[in-house]
């Protein structure tokens, strides 16, 4: 049994974000990748968070070269072989990305052959896995977003995230000082909670758009508002400035959802930068090396949870490990999943059951991808 090919598909899909009193149609990229073997079988993978056109160059035009002829069970070696390549002084960025994608499909193959689901494979520790929701984007206004968070209470999410800063740092083009965006954060999420009261866990997520000052600030300010976490508060994940926030904080501090290089969660971790380590499955170099961030987490007694989407890959995660916790079950990656792949399951009570079916339990659809694959590239298009 060998590999025969690796192939990537760039894909820009269409998606409405939003719900209730306000929607907004945009696009969010996505990489599928697909491993076959000689005997025809196929797993498949994705990357996003990234430009999906330079994902697919890599992976169709290095990545499938040095992987054919090779055994897809033995990951280990994959993986191996694909850091180095790819990455071999220590660079991360683009690299990780495509390692991920194609190790979530050896993983899926694994399945395959063996006849058995991944969450197992990689140990089995429970059956179904709490979600979260994100649901809360900068587009709403104020009174809207309490509604959508109202809206998704009722449909039986009891923990919810929304974004603040909102590319404040990044958009350096737009006049927005950054504490005129934290002044207006604070005001976003007491309008959320008073909508959703007291029993409902909100987490914040800043996508590092804030400098210390001004995370550290926006902090302050909503302590008495029972933040559950507060995800990727500063640029860059700077660790220096993650440490000092966290020891001035009461509220626990999340990070890593876009971080390629296991040492880097190490040295969060080390320097007590953070509460819950997020490494993401589809970026963070695939299953093999999430599992061994999340040893790294459990070694340091913090906590592991998904960041960054794409939860009906990182269920698989989180179910298997002892450690496991929460998914994000992120609204708008979660609609774009559903354009590529058939047998997704849904959330029932905030709970996502896993499959019992081999590999990943869920498939790409060929007639449906062949179509998205006919959009245009979508350089700067929406990213999670
Ligand atoms: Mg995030």
């Amino acid at each position: 049994m060998k590999i025969a090919s690796v192939r990537a598909t760039p894909l820009n899909l269409p998606v409405t974000v939003g719900s209730g009193a306000r929607t907004k149609s945009t696009f969010l990229s996505m990489c599928l990748v697909e491993v076959e073997l000689d005997d025809g079988r196929i797993g498949s993978g994705i990357t996003a968070i990234t430009e999906e056109e330079v994902i697919a160059s890599i992976v169709n035009d290095i990545a499938h070269h040095a992987l054919v002829g090779m055994d897809p069970l033995r990951h280990e070696q994959v993986w191996d072989k694909l850091f180095w390549l790819l990455t071999p002084r220590g660079q991360s960025g683009y690299a990780s990305h495509a390692i991920a994608a194609i190790d979530l499909a050896l993983w899926d193959l694994k399945g395959q052959i063996l006849g058995q689901p991944v969450w197992k494979l990689l140990g089995g520790a429970r059956a179904q896995v709490p979600v979260y929701a994100t649901f809360g984007f900068a587009f709403f206004e104020r009174d809207e977003l309490a509604a959508a968070a109202q809206a998704w209470v009722e449909r039986g999410f009891k923990r919810l995230k929304m974004t603040v800063g909102h590319h404040a740092l990044q958009r350096r083009d737009e006049p927005r000082p950054l504490a005129q965006v934290i002044r207006e954060d604070v005001e976003r999420i007491r309008a959320v909670r008073e909508a959703v009261g007291p029993e409902v866990q909100i987490y914040i997520d800043a996508n590092c758009s804030l400098d210390y000052f001004h995370a550290q600030a926006l902090a302050q300010r909503i302590e008495e508002y029972g933040i559950t976490f507060f995800e990727e508060p500063v640029a860059q994940n700077d660790i220096p400035n993650l440490a000092k926030l966290r020891a001035k904080t009461s509220i626990p501090l999340a990070a890593g959802q876009n971080e390629g290089l296991a040492s880097r969660f190490r040295d969060m971790l080390a320097a007590q930068a953070v509460d819950v380590v997020q490494p993401n499955a589809c970026i963070s170099g695939g299953y093999t090396q999430c599992l061994k961030i999340a040893g790294m987490a459990a070694a340091f007694n913090a906590s592991f949870a998904n960041g960054g989407a794409w939860p009906h890959h990182n269920m698989h995660l989180h179910a298997g490990l002892a450690n496991g916790s929460l998914v994000e079950y992120h609204s708008v990656a979660v609609e774009c999943c559903k354009l590529v792949f058939d047998g997704l399951p849904e959330p029932t009570d905030g709970v996502l059951a896993l499959p019992e079916t081999p590999g990943l339990g869920f498939r790409p659809n060929r007639e449906r991808v062949a179509e998205l694959a006919k959009r245009p590239g979508s350089r700067g298009a929406g990213k999670a």
